[in-house]
């Protein structure tokens, strides 16, 4: 009888070693920190929402990067193993061999933030990646995020081609907290600000008010959670977007860290599907 062969495991992706070479305040709550990295593959780097999967070992650990994630994985307890942290590759250049990443200075709460806080020349960082899937397509485009999701906003914005139009809804703090933003002919930026308002709830107003284009228009929604199930339903169900037009999710949601978020992310995505099947029902 013919021996059924196991499926091979999926070899581990090695994780890619990066130093900072500058890192500087480009608003009162963003930090950009430039980073060297000789083993990313740039011809790769084909959308404007690719992300790496920053590794950090968790408080107390008995180890510093540079390790080997696979290794701790098999070896230490699971309390011990790395967490990662999931941040947009605003830029990059393939020739200096370089990426840049736009932090949200959030306080001292969390990893990455206060990381990014403190980041100085010759800091020494592992990640995990790329991943994304996006890029712009079409002949308009509405952009809607707060802080987290304005760099893959902005790389978006970027890549439009001249003759594209865009609207670009960007939630920040308050008017002291603007952003540097790319300019492009056909794209307006509205900066949306929180003024003290819940994280979302602005930019949630900002975009139900301005409604659905009438021409074919692409979608790029990213951000703090609560915002995205509200713009769901204002897309999906009140408005009967099409899926396939739209790139829209949860970035990260309050009062969790982004492992708590990334474990429930599921659940959540699962019942905002069914409050949506259930009120397209009841229309
Ligand atoms: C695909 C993807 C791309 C992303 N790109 C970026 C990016 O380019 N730049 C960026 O800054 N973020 C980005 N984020 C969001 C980022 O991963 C989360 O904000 C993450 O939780 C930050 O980690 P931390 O260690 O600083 O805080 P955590 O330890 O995860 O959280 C600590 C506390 O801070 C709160 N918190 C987390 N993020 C914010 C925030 N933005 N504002 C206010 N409070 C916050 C949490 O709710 C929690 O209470 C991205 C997320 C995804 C999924």
């Amino acid at each position: 009888m013919k021996k059924e062969s196991l499926p091979m495991p999926r070899p581990a992706r090695p994780a890619h070693s990066a130093t900072v070479t500058a890192s500087s305040r480009i608003s009162r709550d963003m930090v950009r920190v430039t980073l060297s990295c000789e083993s990313l593959d740039y011809t790769q780097l084909n959308h404007t929402d690719h992300y790496v999967k920053l590794l950090f070992p968790p408080d107390g650990a008995s180890y510093a990067w540079p390790f080997d994630p696979a290794q701790i994985r098999e070896e230490l307890p699971r309390d011990q193993w790395p967490v990662t942290r999931t941040y947009t590759l605003r830029s990059w250049d393939a020739e200096a061999q370089t990426i840049v990443i736009d932090f949200v200075s959030h306080g001292d709460t969390g990893l990455a933030g206060p990381w990014a806080d403190a980041a100085r020349p010759g800091d020494q960082i592992g990640f995990m990646g790329p991943g994304g899937a996006w890029h712009p397509e079409g002949s308009h485009i509405v952009f809607a995020g707060d802080e987290a999701a304005a760099p893959a906003i902005f790389a978006g914005i970027e890549a439009l081609p001249q003759d594209a139009t865009a609207e670009a809804w960007v939630e920040v703090a308050d008017a002291e907290a603007h952003l540097p933003a790319p300019s492009h002919p056909g794209t307006t930026i509205h900066w949306v600000d929180r003024n003290g308002a819940t994280h979302g709830t602005e930019l949630v107003r900002a975009v139900t008010a301005a409604g659905v284009p009438s021409g074919d228009t692409r979608w790029f929604i990213h951000g703090v959670a609560e915002m995205i199930r509200h713009l769901r339903r204002f897309l999906f169900v009140d408005n009967g977007v099409a899926k396939p037009d739209v790139s829209i999710s949860g970035y990260w949601r309050l009062g969790m860290v982004e492992d708590e978020w990334q474990a429930s992310k599921r659940e959540f995505t699962e019942e905002v599907e069914a409050s949506e099947a259930q009120a397209a029902a009841n229309r």
